[in-house]
């Protein structure tokens, strides 16, 4: 196995079976606010979090689809980093990091190393500046909370939302009511308003790895994230649906510009078992966060 390789199956490890810092921290302090089934739900999730931690197990058993972002210098290429990480995330699938969870869309045969036609799923984008510069990010979604992703074309009549700011609310909160009973609460929610159908979506997933406890810069995004976590919460679906204060740890949104006659705003939904890590080369060095 090449440096590289091994590099990313560190990466997928970290991803798949330990928590990040800000995650755990988010479950911790809504833990602490909540009483009775739902304090004891965040508990056992947490207990879990520690579990998967200390044996490199998966946090969940759905280790969800690998998606790659790659940011990197015009010295590196972009083949090679697919290859390296197709590689890892086969050599994780055997070790039991991951589940095998590369399906053919039509047979429904399983690849059994999470590699298939287009698997796992890359973004690539050059960076100026330093031609080696290598940062791999990864998320790990899992179906039930990919299956929460919903995109909507305003106006939207049936929910009475128009293309403006309290339009924007109304799908958010249609997104998170949606949501419950199939992402596992409390989740997050990524959000991409503007851009054609496929940039939208992008945008979402890219929102998700902003930190938890980051403040968006633009004060408009930053009063609807902060009003609608609070909407939302207010909701009292609670942890796994059992009813409490928190239902969701976090929204965080993200825009683009669209076309006049086009107004798309798209959700990603992510459930508590929030797996994304970032790895970065510094003097040849692996950095993992
Ligand atoms: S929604 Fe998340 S926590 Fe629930 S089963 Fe799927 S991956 Fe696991």
């Amino acid at each position: 196995m090449d440096k590289l390789t091994e590099e990313l199956l560190e990466l997928v490890r970290l991803a798949a079976c330990d928590l990040p810092p800000d995650v755990e921290r988010a479950l911790q302090r809504a833990r602490d606010a909540e009483q009775g089934r739902a304090r004891s739900t965040l508990d056992w999730m947490l207990k879990n979090v520690e579990e998967a931690r200390a044996g490199s197990i998966p946090i969940c058993q759905d280790t969800g689809s690998l998606v790659f972002y790659v940011d990197h210098g015009r010295d590196i290429r972009t083949a090679a980093v697919r290859a390296a990480a197709s590689e890892a995330a086969a050599e994780a699938t055997r070790r039991s990091y991951l589940r095998p969870n590369a399906v053919h869309p039509i047979s429904g045969k399983n690849s059994g190393d999470n590699t298939g036609l287009g698997a796992p799923y890359f973004h690539f984008h050059e960076l100026d500046g330093d031609p080696g510069a290598l940062r791999v990010r990864l998320l790990l979604k899992g179906g039930g909370s990919e299956n929460c992703g919903v995109q909507y074309s305003l106006p939207d009549r049936a929910l009475g939302a128009g293309r403006d700011l309290r339009g924007i609310k109304r799908c958010l909160l249609d997104a998170a009511f949606k949501a419950q009973g199939f992402g596992c609460a409390p989740g997050v929610l990524g959000v991409g308003v503007g851009g054609d159908r496929m940039t939208s979506y992008m945008e979402s997933k890219e929102q998700l790895f902003r930190e938890l406890d980051d403040e968006n810069p633009d004060p408009v995004l930053a009063e609807i994230e902060s009003e609608l976590t609070g909407k939302i919460n207010e909701l009292g679906i609670g942890p796994m649906g059992f009813s409490g204060q928190c239902t969701v740890l976090g929204v965080k949104v993200g825009l683009r510009h669209r076309l006049p006659a086009c107004f798309f705003v798209s959700v990603s939904y992510n459930c508590w078992a929030f797996r994304r890590r970032t790895m970065v080369l510094e003097d040849g060095r692996a950095i993992y966060s």
